[in-house]
């Protein structure tokens, strides 16, 4: 770093700043701005001759498409240069020590002392006062470096003894969870750094914000890049913040983990949109992030539509247990955001609560946490569909099955026989598709069962691909539809038969359900003994339903000449 001490006039330094020489790194300047009593305060020191303090800028040269620009780059002296710029544009009138003393407080001796420039704009100034201001020299350092992080050591140092708080410090950290914080939580001064719906318009802004909101979005990634839900509580007071700047000085702002961060600010804009309570504030704000995250992995998301609900119903307790300085909103709650409320187990214990009430009023589904079929299951869906896909017709390679969740897993689906299809890898319905699919599946289902009834076992004939009430009354044309699916006829405990349909069946089933109970002489096969499918028994596109108990299964559907089967199978098969 090289240094060469240098004076410069007033008058020209404005001028630097008009023509854009003098420029300020918004990245780490602070935004806080002097009161414009401070701004009088300043030009009066000018005025009586008073010494101003070191100007610190960094000379810099860029050559940017072979033309070569020199400016400077304030590190310390912006709000003094703010000031002089001010009032030599004409903006600021200077105090009357005396008739302004409320405001300006000078000591009692200045008050004695004349003030030609008393309550004077540049342009009333007399005129050898204004000559003064214009020649005024101040000091400035020119520092020489190509480090950009060795001036921006240098201003943390320069500023050390000055009322910077600890964000704006940490705002002139090099690295990359700097970089991070001011992407997200946001530095309004600086259009590059608008910052994240969420921290802009959800949140409480402080007003006159020197940093606070970028404290918390440094907080709320703690938490949530460590993921303290899952057990790592962490304390996020001042000295753990700096520490975790200091510890990710490589921090990448492109990780998976911050797209899923930034992923779940998205979906707390969009609960939050439209809302008209009050903003949140610090602790709701972690509190509702961290829970969210929770519930969009382990819960299908039929929360969101009551999520704004619930949490109002948490706010009105709270404000009630708050009131009386009792109850367990204000124990177990709102007391726990009044002390310690930045350490490890106040969070732990507030969120506790917090998502232990939220879940009471959501009640939302889990999904199936088993979300992958086993080989097992995967080898019955592939036979039991004669190796077709169901989207295409088309004959599917081993190596190129995929298992299809016709209700959709993120929405609860589970991963069991009725719910699983045969699909190839490239035919997989996934979104928008999927959702056509089930809606495609379910009518044709609904096409061929009209009805439910029940019959007793001899009540019924199956000829071809039609089941027959042999009273006449009723017929049930069993039809293999495109997407394949039959009915299914059980025994019920009263020896009734039951003519199912549709998704619904396995809760159906009865669970007193006895596939011995069939009266041997309607089955057209045999119980399957071994725990194979016999090739006599492999049915088109047919179904497995499990009764819930799992004390029997049942397959019906066509057999490869076109006969319809209903076939009592052993559960070990399906197990
Ligand atoms: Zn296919």
């Amino acid at each position: 770093m090289e240094l060469i001490s240098d004076k410069i006039k007033v008058k020209d330094i404005l001028e630097w700043k008009k023509g854009n020489i003098l420029r300020v790194n918004p990245e780490y300047q602070r935004g806080a701005v002097w009161k414009e009593a401070q701004q009088k305060k300043l030009v009066d020191s000018v005025m009586r001759g008073y010494p101003l303090p070191l100007i610190y800028l960094h000379h810099k040269k860029q050559t940017i498409g072979g033309i070569t620009r020199e400016d400077f780059e304030i590190i310390d002296g912006q709000q003094r240069i703010n000031a002089l710029y001010y009032f030599g544009e004409g903006a600021i009138k200077l105090f009357d020590p005396v008739k302004d003393d409320k405001e300006a407080r000078f000591p009692q001796f200045i008050k004695d002392m004349p003030c030609p420039w008393a309550s004077c704009n540049y342009d009333t100034l007399p005129e050898d006062f204004r000559g003064k201001f214009d020649n005024t020299e101040i000091f400035i350092v020119k520092i020489t470096t190509h480090n950009e992080d060795e001036a921006r050591d240098l201003f943390i140092r320069l500023q050390a003894g000055l009322p910077l708080n600890a964000q704006e410090k940490r705002d002139a950290w090099p690295g990359g969870f700097t970089e991070f914080v001011l992407k997200y939580g946001g530095k309004r001064e600086l259009v590059r750094y608008p910052g994240h719906d969420f921290f802009r318009k959800v949140v409480l802004n402080p007003s006159g914000d020197r940093g606070e909101i970028r404290t918390l979005c440094a907080q709320i990634a703690m938490l949530f890049l460590q993921e303290a839900t899952k057990g790592n509580w962490m304390n996020i007071g001042t000295k753990p913040v700096d520490d975790y700047y200091y510890q990710n000085l490589s921090f990448n702002i492109y990780s998976e983990s911050v797209k899923r961060f930034a992923k779940v600010l998205d979906i707390v804009v969009s609960l939050f949109n439209g809302y008209k309570g009050p903003k949140l504030k610090v602790h709701e704000a972690i509190h509702v992030v961290l829970l969210v995250d929770s519930l969009i992995d382990e819960y299908t998301p039929s929360w969101e539509k009551d999520f704004i609900n619930a949490f109002d119903t948490f706010r009105h307790k709270s404000a009630i247990d708050k009131k009386a300085k009792d109850g367990e909103y204000w124990l177990k709650y709102g007391a726990l955001t009044m002390t310690q409320a930045a350490g490890a187990s106040t969070i732990q214990a507030r969120h506790d609560f917090f998502s232990r009430k939220m879940l009471e009023t959501l009640q939302p589904i889990k999904k199936d946490s088993n979300r992958i079929y086993g080989l097992l299951e995967r080898e019955i869906l592939y036979f039991q569909y004669r190796k077709q896909c169901v989207v295409c017709d088309e004959e599917i390679n081993w190596e190129d099955l995929e298992i299809h969740h016709m209700d959709e897993h993120q929405h609860g689906g589970q991963t069991t026989l009725e719910n699983g299809v045969p699909v190839h890898k490239k035919c997989h319905p996934k979104g928008q598709a999927a959702i056509n699919f089930l809606k495609e599946w379910k009518a044709e289902k609904e096409k061929a069962f009209t009805n439910n009834s029940t019959f007793a076992p001899d009540d019924f004939t199956v000829e071809g691909t039609t089941l027959s009430a042999n009273n006449g009354s009723i017929k049930y044309k069993i039809e293999s539809s495109k997407k394949g699916v039959l009915a299914v006829a059980v025994v019920n405990e009263n020896g009734k038969l039951v003519i199912l349909k549709g998704s619904t069946i396995a809760s159906q089933v009865s669970d007193n359900f006895d596939a011995n109970a069939l009266a041997p002489s309607k089955r057209r096969k045999s119980l399957i003994e071994d725990g194979s499918i016999d090739e006599n028994y492999t049915f088109t596109r047919d179904v497995i339903f499990n009764s819930k108990s799992n004390a029997a299964s049942l397959v019906l559907g066509h057999s490869a000449n076109g006969n319809f089967f209903w076939v009592p199978v052993r559960e070990d098969i399906i197990k």
